[in-house]
């Protein structure tokens, strides 16, 4: 007979779902890492399954916007060993934080018509809010190589090593054209968590930031940069550096 596979659960809170399908779809070198664990609640992948535990490894997407969800969190911890948060929504509320920007009833105004019966929507939160979280997959969505760190490192039964360096050095190691310095481009790079390969630099974009934000980034020195490069307000320097921080000005780094 082999070993028990570890049982794991894929939970979503308020968000895309974007990664959910990164997990299941987009990551084929994976396959393999996926196929040691007995994903026994995963809804995007199977509409079986069952959310009650215990866990060995319970992956969280999204923020949570509702009081239900704050009851659902606390007992997927409870039933987890180690439990990730995984994408921006869950670790700094993403997307779906921005509707902390205004009045609760205001947001309830402008997505409905009339109040609906039931309607419990309450200001965002990010997970480790109201959990403790063993670690942080960052990305919008995550990157294959953090995705398999925190993978293998459960089976291994070791902490994962996150990447903690720049999308700058991603960018170096690439060889790709720093649009930043050749194209005045304001690039959030030197100051974003690696782990997403340069994508957008990679297309002759800039980086906004959907790593969010890295170690000991220098962000005074980043802002000053982008004054020098003397074609942004003050407001779109500001702008630029919202996404790192998101909404409600979180980032997984105390
Ligand atoms: S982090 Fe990005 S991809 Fe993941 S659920 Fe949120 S919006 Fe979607
Ligand atoms: S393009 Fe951006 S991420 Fe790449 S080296 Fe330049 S500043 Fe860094
Ligand atoms: S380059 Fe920046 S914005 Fe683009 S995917 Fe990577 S971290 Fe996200």
């Amino acid at each position: 007979m082999g070993a028990r596979r570890p049982r794991a659960g894929f939970f979503k809170f308020t968000c895309c779902s974007g990664c959910g399908f990164e997990l299941a779809y987009f990551q084929r070198c994976l396959e393999e890492t996926l196929a040691a664990f007995d994903f026994a609640f995963f809804r995007l992948a199977s509409s079986s399954g069952t959310p009650e535990g215990p866990f060995d490894l319970s992956l969280v997407e999204g923020a949570v916007t509702e009081p239900f969800q704050i009851i659902e969190l606390k007992k997927i911890r409870q039933r987890s060993k180690v439990l990730y948060a995984i994408g921006s929504c869950a670790i700094t509320g993403g997307i779906p934080a921005i509707k902390a920007l205004a009045p609760e009833a205001q947001v309830e105004g402008a997505a409905y018509k009339e109040r609906l019966y039931g309607l419990a929507s309450t200001r965002p939160h990010v997970i480790n809010d109201y959990v403790q979280v063993d670690g942080f997959i960052r990305g919008c969505p995550p990157g294959e190589r953090d995705l398999f760190e925190a993978l293998s490192s459960a089976l291994m039964g070791k902490d994962p090593e996150f990447t903690e360096y720049s999308v700058c050095m991603e960018c170096k190691m690439a060889d790709n054209k720093c649009v930043l310095v050749e194209e005045g481009l304001p690039c959030m790079g030197p100051v974003t968590n690696a782990g997403c390969g340069a994508l957008c630099p990679a297309h002759h974009r800039a980086c906004y930031g959907c790593f969010g934000l890295m170690g000991q980034a220098n962000i005074h020195a980043l802002k000053g940069r982008f004054r020098e490069l003397g074609h942004f307000s003050e407001e779109d320097i500001e702008n630029r550096f919202f996404t790192l921080f998101g909404a409600l000005g979180k980032t997984e780094r105390k």
